[in-house]
């Protein structure tokens, strides 16, 4: 049975590769922080008694900032494939904990290849190193002649999360090229899903839409609308790197859908789920959404409210103003066919926060208290 040892395994992309790897047979161990609460909500369902010696799932208390406990991981489990998932993961907020990101998202990526060379297992374990589209910047002129960015392009991060991952991204092409481990970089473009953290701005308007068209939430407040990205399914991005992993040789790999949207317009398909057309009034700061016409019978929203406004404090001091990434070399060589295009995306995030939200409209019916929990 082939081992593999998932950092990040309670976030979006861990969650669904510890269950892609599961289905594939895999003994899946997992590194979680200690938190006061319980935060493993997106693994539960696939770690239902601890206490199940055929439990294929195993967790470890650890933190990418603790070499030593990292060791001990890798060395009681002694993994096949390692996927360093693990990072502060939020660009905004890296502008925030700079030295902090520096810390996990940097050089936590050295310590994992550290602790595999330490312990001699160079020859035995595959590292997948959680690289980004972050690194491209969005730097216009850096783009191929056909307007992507792609594995050739030039770097130029933009955030404190961006010089963070660039050192993650060289030092395992550096650990490769010296100690000739199988570590490659995935450099992927955003992804996202139902189950994307609440503070990134698709999962961000999904959840505000659907409350929004419950009547539980007025209006929602974002910053940016301009942005363009290339949006994918995180499922679609996981199997990527288990693929990735399976490749005859180590090599760094961009995975992107090649399409892009402007965050305004991922707005208007949301609300487009729900039935809900809008108008957009304004030019930067003063831009606001009104609703122009509600179709869908379960939902009423009246028509002319305001639901959109923007609000600076979600401003970034530097932003990437447009990422389009060049997929072919993944498509060619590992034969990598995504099933979501943007509108299946959409769609698979508006249905599991409009049946999120409707458990709230519930529990407001049988006169329970809801958490507002408003980004
Ligand atoms: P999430 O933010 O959903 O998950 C991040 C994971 O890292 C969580 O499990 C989190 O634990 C864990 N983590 C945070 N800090 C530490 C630490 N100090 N030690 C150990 N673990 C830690 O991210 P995603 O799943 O979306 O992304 C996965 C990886 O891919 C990340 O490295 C991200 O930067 C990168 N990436 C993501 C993209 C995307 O669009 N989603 C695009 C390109 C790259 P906890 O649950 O306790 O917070
Ligand atoms: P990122 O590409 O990793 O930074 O992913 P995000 O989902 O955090 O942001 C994508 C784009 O949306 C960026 O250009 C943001 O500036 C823009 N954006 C606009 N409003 C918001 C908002 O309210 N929250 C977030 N997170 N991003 C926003």
């Amino acid at each position: 049975m082939k081992v593999a040892l998932i950092t990040g395994i309670t976030g979006q992309d861990g969650s669904y590769l510890a269950e892609f790897l599961l289905e594939k047979g895999y003994e899946v161990h997992g590194i979680k922080r200690r938190s006061s609460l319980f935060n493993t909500d997106r693994i539960d369902h696939l770690y239902q008694d601890p206490h199940d010696p055929n439990q294929r799932l195993k967790l470890h208390y650890g933190d990418l900032t603790d070499s030593m406990n990292l060791t001990r991981i890798i060395q009681e489990c002694q993994p096949d494939e390692i996927y360093n998932l693990g990072a502060m993961s939020h660009v905004k907020v890296s502008f925030e904990m700079p030295e902090y990101v520096g810390n996990v998202d940097g050089l936590g990526t050295l310590r994992i290849l550290e602790a595999v060379r330490i312990l001699g297992l160079e020859n035995k374990t595959r590292i997948y190193q959680a690289s980004t589209s972050e690194l491209f910047g969005g730097v216009p002129e850096n783009k191929n002649e056909r307007g992507f960015y792609d594995e050739n392009s030039p770097l130029y991060p933009r955030s404190p999360y961006g010089v963070a991952k660039i050192y993650g991204f060289w030092i395992t092409k550096n650990y490769r090229e010296a100690y000739n481990m199988f570590a490659c970089n995935g450099l992927l473009f955003n992804h996202e899903s139902p189950r994307r953290g609440e503070t990134f701005v698709t999962r961000k308007i999904t959840r505000a839409v659907a409350k929004i068209a419950l009547g539980l939430q007025e209006k929602v407040y974002l910053g940016n609308l301009e942005a363009k990205r290339d949006w994918g399914h995180a499922k679609d991005y996981v199997r990527m790197m288990w693929m990735i992993l399976q490749a005859e040789k180590a090599e760094d790999w961009v995975i992107a859908t090649g399409v892009t949207t402007i965050v305004r317009d991922f707005v208007k398909m949301a609300f487009s789920e729900v039935g809900i057309e809008l108008e957009f009034k304004g030019v930067g700061v003063d831009e606001k959404a009104y609703v122009t016409a509600c179709h869908h019978k379960d939902f009423q929203v009246a028509i002319g409210k305001e639901v959109l406004s923007i609000d600076p404090t979600y401003f970034r001091p530097t932003e990437v103003d447009l990422l389009l990434g060049d997929p072919t070399k993944a498509k060619e060589k590992l034969g990598w066919v995504p099933e979501y295009d943007l509108a299946g995306l959409v769609k698979d995030m508006m249905d599991g926060d409009v049946a999120l939200m409707k458990k709230d409209v519930d529990l407001l019916k049988a006169g329970h208290e809801i958490l507002k929990q408003v980004e």
